[in-house]
């Protein structure tokens, strides 16, 4: 049977690299899934979980940055990618009150990026919570 060849990368480090037959990435604009066969193509990443496989066995976080969809070839080249059990819950409700207390002040506040930030803890937290 067919299967995809994944590399998950980081700028300073390889974090995963994997046979399998199903993908689930974040992308930009929702969630995509990845069958072997499938068009090549490159898109943006968005923040949320990527699994490697069906089930739960192999789930990132992950958070910008592209995929690379080449003749069942996929590289996800992540900003950010985190095996679930290294989330810091303590620091992601720390990031997340920084960006509440971010957008309740209103003024001279970056929103796009408090909005980012407190996507990113909340994601972060939802995904470790689930693996507890
Ligand atoms: P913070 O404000 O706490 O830095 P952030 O969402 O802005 O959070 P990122 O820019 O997504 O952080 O990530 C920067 C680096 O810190 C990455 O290497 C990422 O893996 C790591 N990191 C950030 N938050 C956590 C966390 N809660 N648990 C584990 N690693 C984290």
């Amino acid at each position: 049977m067919a299967e995809l060849q994944v590399s998950v990368l980081t700028p300073s480090k390889i974090v995963a690299k994997a046979s399998t037959t199903y993908l689930q990435v974040p992308g930009y604009d929702g969630y995509l899934g990845i069958l072997p066969g499938h068009t090549s193509f490159v898109t943006e990443l968005g923040v949320g979980e990527l699994k490697i496989g069906e089930g739960d066995k192999e789930v990132y976080f992950v958070s910008g940055g592209y995929l690379d969809v080449n003749n069942d070839k996929v590289t996800v080249m992540a900003d950010v990618a985190e095996p679930l059990p290294q989330i810091d819950r303590k620091r992601a409700e720390e990031a997340m009150k920084r960006a509440l207390q971010r957008l309740d002040q209103k003024t001279d506040v970056d929103i796009i990026r408090a909005q980012a930030a407190l996507m990113r803890a909340q994601m972060r937290l939802d995904l470790s919570a689930r693996a507890r």
